[in-house]
């Protein structure tokens, strides 16, 4: 049996000075404005919480959940948006799209396209990690916590096979 070993990579002190950046930068930039927080299910509602206690700005929050096909299936088109947002909830406001971790790129690709057609006033992206080396497709990031290796993370929302999410530090797996 494969065992696995966690090896801290970000302390729960290190996150907190990262999101606390984050919510600064993004408070500058929409200062006067209210925010719709798209938070991507199920990893991102750890940072979403923390980060929207450190905003000023208001906000609304709403969630996306988004299923990928298993990988190999010939049928792919890549990730579905399983559960969605109101059109009338999105038009017309400023919309934050809010990640645990920017990997292939594909499911915030898919979902700035869902979110674009309800045609809200603005539409950037927050992720807490970004893993570039594992990029397929091009998206913007408009506001990055910082850079990891490609290593598979565990711990502040993101699972191994659902468990693990309620780690307060980020681990990376190692197998042995
Ligand atoms: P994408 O490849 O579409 O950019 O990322 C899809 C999702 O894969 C992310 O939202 C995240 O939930 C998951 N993911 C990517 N890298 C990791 C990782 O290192 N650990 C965990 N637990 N999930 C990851
Ligand atoms: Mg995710």
């Amino acid at each position: 049996m494969t065992q696995h070993k966690l090896v801290l990579l970000l302390s729960r002190q290190e996150i907190g000075e990262v999101v606390r950046r984050l919510a600064a930068e993004i408070d500058r930039d929409y200062a006067g404005r209210e925010l719709l927080l798209v938070v991507i299910l199920r990893g991102a509602f750890v940072f979403a919480a923390d980060l929207v206690r450190e905003m000023r700005t208001p906000v609304r929050v709403d969630f996306v959940r988004i299923s990928s096909y298993p990988t190999g299936t010939v049928t792919t088109g890549g990730p579905r948006v399983v559960t969605g947002v109101r059109r009338e909830e999105v038009r017309g406001r400023d919309v934050l799209l809010v990640e645990d971790i920017l990997d292939t790129g594909l499911s915030v690709d898919r979902l700035l396209k869902y979110l674009r057609r309800m045609g809200p006033a603005s539409l950037r992206v927050c992720a807490l990690l970004d893993k570039p080396s594992r990029r397929r497709v091009d998206v913007p990031l408009h506001y990055r916590g910082t850079t990891v290796p490609d290593r598979f993370l565990v711990g502040y929302g993101l699972d191994m096979d659902q468990r693990c999410r309620n780690l307060s530090d980020i681990y990376w797996v190692q197998e042995s």
